[in-house]
């Protein structure tokens, strides 16, 4: 049902008045239920109906961490491809990291999903499924002392969302459109895919924008993200400044921290002078090892050493806590685990 756009979903039931359809747009996307059973003002056959095709996906694998504040899907969609979305509760806000690809193209060697490769992009239908299939969730199973629905969507699952451009803000739309989500609360993450972040610029929705940084030496930056040969740090820094000048919402970086590659006192003044320019927060996280790479994170020492050097450089810096670690919560690396 979400495949298909909102506003077609009459063409889907020929028989039924249109009010039929406003019914069934609330219970898909502004009040979400698991199962068409629920839909409780809907004629038992239109139920059924849905039924057949209420969600693009069925779930493989669920797991929790955290004390239960934090969840991990596995969907297998209908081509029987794979995607990961993972819940986190906070005492102010319920956070969904979701998925916007099967796989990456991108390649960043420290990454599970890039190093699958890519396989395809997710339809809109797909994208925004997970945020309802999340508020449906939380609906009947609320996170403890969290918000019993999604406040915030983060697109730091698996995919680079700017590479799927139409899917991606199309999801987006819906969401803001129908899913009481406001563009505010929505973060896009991108690995610095200068056409689609000037795309977004031209976007008037006023969304956050992360840019995962990782490097500003441009041959150190290229040997963990393969892309920065096509997409040059100097234009994704001219590009993420050009959005914050012109829709005034700030950046933030995000710098993947591992033990000899990012972690320099060189690299630290690099990201300092960078958030500077363009008034950006800094997003540090420790790299989470992946199975097919041996790069690991810094000490903690190393991690605060890092840290006091872009303070004392200047920059406004949050060390991000990796969530689910045990339940492997970093992009793609559940997936991998089982099918790989
Ligand atoms: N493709 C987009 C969004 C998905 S990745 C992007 O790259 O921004 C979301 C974030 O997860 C990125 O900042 C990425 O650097 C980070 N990430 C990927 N693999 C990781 C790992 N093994 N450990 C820690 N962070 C990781
Ligand atoms: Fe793709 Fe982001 Fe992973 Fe890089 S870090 S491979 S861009 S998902």
């Amino acid at each position: 049902m979400y495949v298909t756009p909102p506003g077609e979903l009459g063409e889907l039931f020929p028989n039924e008045p249109g009010y039929r359809m406003d019914q069934l747009v609330e219970w898909l996307y502004t009040h979400p239920v698991m199962s068409s059973g629920d839909m409780m003002n809907l004629p038992t056959e239109m139920r059924q109906q849905v039924a057949r095709s209420h969600w693009p996906f069925s779930l493989e694998i669920e797991q929790s961490a955290d004390g239960g504040l934090t969840k991990k899907w596995l969907f297998k969609c209908e081509d029987g491809s794979s995607i990961e979305t993972v819940l986190m509760g906070y005492q102010t806000r319920t956070t969904l990291c979701i998925s916007s690809q099967v796989g990456c193209a991108m390649g960043c060697t420290f990454c599970a999903t890039g190093q699958f490769g890519f396989d395809r992009h997710l339809n809109a239908g797909e994208i925004v499924a997970q945020v309802a299939y999340a508020n449906a969730y939380l609906a009947e199973n609320p996170l403890p002392r969290s918000p019993a629905r999604v406040t915030n969507v983060v697109f730091m699952g698996m995919g680079e969302p700017l590479a799927n451009y139409t899917h991606t803000i199309e999801a987006i739309r819906r969401m803001t459109g129908l899913m009481e989500l406001s563009a505010r609360s929505i973060t896009v993450s991108t690995v610095g895919f200068v056409p689609g972040m000037k795309k977004l610029t031209d976007d008037p929705l006023p969304l956050n924008l992360a840019v995962s940084l990782h490097s500003t030496i441009p041959s150190e930056r290229s040997k963990l993200v393969p892309i920065n040969d096509r997409y040059p740090i100097d234009d994704v820094v001219a590009a993420a400044k050009d959005y914050y000048v012109r829709k005034g919402r700030r950046i933030s970086l995000e710098w993947t921290l591992i033990a000899g590659e990012n972690d320099s006192d060189e690299e630290a003044v690099g990201l300092a002078r960078v958030a500077r320019e363009i008034q950006a927060h800094v997003n540090v996280i420790a790299l989470n090892p992946t199975p097919l790479s041996t790069d690991l994170p810094p000490s903690r020492d190393h991690i605060r050493r890092f840290l006091g050097t872009l303070r004392r450089e200047g920059a406004n810096v949050t060390l991000r806590d990796t969530r689910g670690q045990d339940i492997d919560a970093a992009c793609g690396q559940l997936r991998l685990r089982t099918e790989g």
